[in-house]
């Protein structure tokens, strides 16, 4: 078995690359952290190759986890060659790490990606001078017309070399001084270079006393020759080279940059980017939900889950005398519960190829930098805006994305508040309730998307303000890419993902607690089969529906829809729709039994408030501590609750007067408002 690990800056391309060597389908995305953890696989044309996928990365200095992930991994279980992945569109920045990565002495290639786009930024990289200059095999490529990439494997499984590049004298002779005082290996150079540079720790060898002493007199030596801070003259030493490498290798041919400057001039104006971000939200919204995808759910729902399948079910189940209750389980329970959610399908299948389309376009970049500009005014930075990218498809990888964020306070607001984002799974909720009591109403569906996004600004706002949570932000560099037609089957698959993976939830966890809402709301304790007002679930939810009066959903099989939905979010609708019947039945005697005010609130709550049990799971690992995954859920579920009570309240005030809880209501909203606004202050908040 030969290992080679890819390895290369966030939006390199490597997961492109993976995928297209080992056939498999990982996410690839537009912005940096998609890929958080290490994924291994099999070269598909010779299985004896294996393939690692390692965190993107700027710098082998740890900072932040993906780093460290991929520098341990280095360290302690090196592979038998580096593939270096490097854009050629931004050599500079893509070399740092490359320089790096030399002092690890493994073998290494180097795969120059994007080829593709060297024109149209009018560039022209000599590959053999770059070769020359690094001392490794550099082989072009172009991982989305497919160039290049089995050649790169194959130099980097037969001609991986190591290299050693020279800095000035004077630092040289500092590491090796250093290497002389740890005995290190000396082809492994960057235990000796992180020791210079201040990290004693030496990838886990323990150091002496008077060998950190006397790393530390080398060093202060160098500073003084230098006259410069240890990280700096490294740091400066390296770009020296690097500028030196590209005024070798590079030769300007003139831009054609110039459609995607002119549309950016636009798309990321000061005034013009948010109302454009708005505008094409509320169309995908609008898009997916109320029009394309609306109809053909519309006619799955009421038509072919709500009259064709029971119908035909309940003929075929007479004709073969099958026994009345479980007659009564398949369409009742089974084809009421799994049939109301399915029928989302075409609306989750229209909004994840629209938003593939964002971002395979490069447009969803913009708008994380646009999201910069704003997060920055409360000390978050853009970064936190990636996960909550992420989360639009599934709270899990968006919660692990957060590890690319260095500033641990920051990591953990992210965590916090990044599932307010709707999910694929809480889809389906929305487009009930936006069905069922705003007929025709454009809005509804997509401000359920602008009440996450409002939702996370101002928890953001709010936490920042805690002195557990203020401090720096997180550098946030990312690379616009140019604009380009998005690709039909990136874009179709990515669609049919999210929708084969509900239908898959719809098989399995749906399936099961149907199964069970049917059961307890069919009989009592006494398992004498009732109407679902005296069954079992009616008695529990009875138990808890007064927690949400307030909130304008009192009752019973709201409440019970809700606490299944931290089961899994689709099972709300499921949920629903066996306690109400399925189809047509299930929007028409839902809206009868509230207004159109507890309908919102009850999208709201479910919307906000503590994500499903794999998310909630996520949560916890990824804080590590029970503390902070309590803390999350806590703030997330007390978020959700306020802000149901004050939407509730103060929507109702269209059909009712105000009454005292308006006056509470008032109150907490000012005082809300309060807590997010007041100046920042030091003394510490409990939460
Ligand atoms: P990773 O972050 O390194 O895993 O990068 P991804 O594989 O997720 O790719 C980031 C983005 O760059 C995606 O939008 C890809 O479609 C795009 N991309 C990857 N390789 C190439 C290439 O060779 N040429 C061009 N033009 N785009 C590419
Ligand atoms: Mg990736």
């Amino acid at each position: 078995m030969t290992t080679i690990a890819l390895v290369g800056n966030p939006n390199c391309g490597k997961s492109s690359v993976f995928n297209l060597l080992t056939g498999s389908s990982q996410q690839i995305g537009n912005w940096p952290g998609v890929t958080v953890e290490r994924k291994s696989g099999l070269f598909k044309k010779d299985k004896s190759l294996v393939i690692q996928d390692l965190p993107g990365i700027y710098s082998l200095s740890p900072y932040s986890l993906d780093e460290k992930v991929s520098r341990d991994y280095l360290l302690s279980s090196p592979p038998d060659a580096v593939l270096n992945i490097i854009d050629a569109t931004n050599l500079e920045r893509s070399l740092y790490l490359t320089l790096q990565l030399l002092d690890f002495g493994i073998p290494m290639v180097v795969g120059l990606n994007m080829t593709d786009r060297l024109k149209s930024i009018g560039k022209k990289i000599n590959t053999e001078k770059l070769s020359y200059a690094l001392g490794l095999p550099v082989v072009e490529m172009s991982a989305l017309k497919n160039q290049g990439i089995t050649e790169a494997i194959h130099r980097a499984e037969k001609d991986a070399s190591l290299s050693e590049v020279q800095y000035d004298a004077r630092l040289e002779a500092a590491i090796s001084e250093i290497s002389n005082v740890v005995n290190a290996d000396k082809r492994i150079r960057f235990p000796a270079l992180a020791a210079f540079e201040g990290d004693l720790s030496l990838g886990g060898q323990e150091l002496t006393l008077s060998q950190q002493k006397e790393i530390i007199e080398i060093r202060q030596i160098t500073e003084k020759i230098f006259d410069d801070e240890a990280s700096e003259i490294l740091v400066n030493e390296r770009y020296a080279l690097i500028s030196q490498i590209i005024q070798l290798v590079v030769t300007e041919t003139g831009s054609t940059r110039s459609i995607t400057d002119k549309i950016d001039r636009i798309v990321t104006s000061k005034w013009l980017s948010l109302p454009i971000f708005i505008f094409i939200m509320w169309l995908v919204y609008f898009l997916s939900i109320q029009t394309m995808g609306g109809l053909a759910t519309s006619w799955l729902n009421d038509t072919f889950f709500g009259q064709i399948v029971p119908d035909f079910l309940e003929k075929l189940m007479a004709n073969l005398k099958i026994i009345s209750w479980l007659q009564n389980l398949v369409i009742n329970g089974i084809v009421a519960g799994v049939g109301a959610t399915l029928g989302f399908i075409p609306q989750i299948f229209v909004l994840f190829v629209l938003l593939g389309i964002l971002e395979d376009s490069g447009y969803m970049a913009r708008v994380a930098f646009v999201m910069d500009r704003i997060f920055r005014r409360f000390g978050l930075s853009g970064k936190s805006f990636i996960p909550m990218l992420i989360a639009s498809g599934c709270g899990v990888p968006a919660i692990m994305a957060a590890r690319t964020i260095e500033q641990e306070r920051d990591r953990r607001i992210t965590i916090m508040v990044t599932t307010f984002m709707p999910c694929s799974a809480k889809l389906p909720i929305i487009a009930l309730i936006s069905g069922a009591f705003f007929r025709g109403n454009p809005w509804i569906a997509p401000s359920a998307y602008f009440l996450g996004m409002a939702m996370i600004i101002l928890s953001g706002i709010m936490l920042k303000k805690l002195k557990m949570f203020s401090g720096d932000r997180s550098a946030f560099i990312m690379e616009m890419p140019n604009y380009h037609l998005p690709q039909v089957w990136t874009v179709l698959k990515y669609g049919l993902d999210k929708a084969m993976s509900f239908v898959k939830r719809a098989g399995t966890i749906i399936f099961v607690l149907t199964v069970f809402i049917w059961f307890f709301s069919n009989y009592n304790f006494r398992l004498q089969q009732v109407t679902a007002a005296q069954s079992m679930l009616s008695d529990f939810g009875r138990l808890i529906a007064w927690i949400f009066s307030p909130l304008g959903f009192g009752d019973w099989r709201a409440a019970v829809a809700t606490l299944t939905g931290l089961a899994a979010k689709e099972t709300i609708v499921g949920t629903l729709g066996v306690l109400y019947g399925g189809g047509q039945e299930l929007t028409s005697s839902f809206a009868s039994q509230y207004t159109a005010a507890a309908g919102y609130s009850f999208l709201a709550f479910n919307l906000l408030c503590a994500p499903c049990i794999a998310a909630v799971s996520t949560i916890f690992k990824e804080m590590g501590s029970v503390k902070w995954g309590l803390r999350a859920v806590g703030f997330q579920t007390l978020v959700a609750y306020i802000m149901s009570f004050i939407i509730y309240q103060f929507a109702r005030l269209m059909t009712a007067p105000a009454d005292f809880v308006t006056l509470l209501a008032i109150i907490v909203l000012i005082f809300g408002l309060y807590i997010t606004f007041r100046p920042a202050q030091k003394e510490v908040l409990a939460l």
